[in-house]
């Protein structure tokens, strides 16, 4: 099936690129209104195969697979219950994007001008305790709007409206993570003017037809 070898491809990416260590993160996708395929706990992103992956409902219960699902599966079916839009969710740990979120930070200044057209605001969810509800229960605040989140001293969770779009999200937060931390190295990181910001927004609405409002402009 297409969509286990693109799952397969994405988790193979996102090990090489030092996105995850060990067994850490999680990748899914939506199958359709009652299935998600998802990675299984306990195994090497760079070593899963399309046999591994399981399919769970949206309680998060195996309808199909021998592997074990993840304490984590809540932080994917959250979006997919509350936005029809997304259909893939990355969960890892890349070094620079969980720099910022255990520095307490989200990556909510306006930039790089690409990174708030493609991104958007990265908000930093309350620290929660791992494989709790308390973990997505700490989206919520965020979750019908945001594309991109940090979780506290923990690491960052990426939505598209396919895996690849969820993919070059994650490789994006960790690229602008990655800059901004080099800027600090030479000082500090300037934010784009206010006004060439309105200009910014209104290109998004015109061309890429993304509305901003009150809750995913950027902080100024
Ligand atoms: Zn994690």
């Amino acid at each position: 099936m297409q969509l286990r070898k693109e799952l397969v491809e994405i988790c193979h990416k996102v090990y090489a690129n030092g996105f995850v260590s060990a067994y850490d993160g999680n990748l899914s996708v939506r199958i359709d209104n009652e299935r998600v395929l998802i990675t299984p706990s306990g195994k090497c992103k760079g070593e899963v195969n399309e046999e591994d992956l399981i399919e769970v409902d949206y309680r998060g219960r195996i309808i199909k697979g021998e592997g074990k699902v993840s304490t984590e599966v809540k932080i994917h079916l959250l979006p997919y219950q509350k936005r029809k839009e997304i259909n893939a969710v990355i969960h890892c740990h890349p070094v620079y994007a969980t720099a910022f979120a255990s520095a307490g930070e989200g990556l909510t200044k306006p930039i790089f001008p690409e990174v708030i057209l493609a991104l958007g605001k990265v908000p930093l969810c309350k620290y929660a305790t791992p494989s709790t509800d308390e973990l997505p229960n700490s989206m919520l605040p965020y979750i019908d709007y945001a594309w991109a989140m940090l979780f506290e001293n923990h690491g960052a969770v990426t939505f598209g409206k396919n895996i690849k779009g969820a993919y070059f999200r994650m490789e994006k937060l960790e690229h602008a993570a990655h800059t901004i931390i080099a800027a600090r190295m030479l000082g500090r990181e300037k934010t784009i003017p206010l006004n060439k910001l309105r200009e910014l927004y209104n290109i998004s609405e015109e061309v890429f037809g993304i509305k901003t409002d009150k809750r995913n402009r950027m902080d100024y």
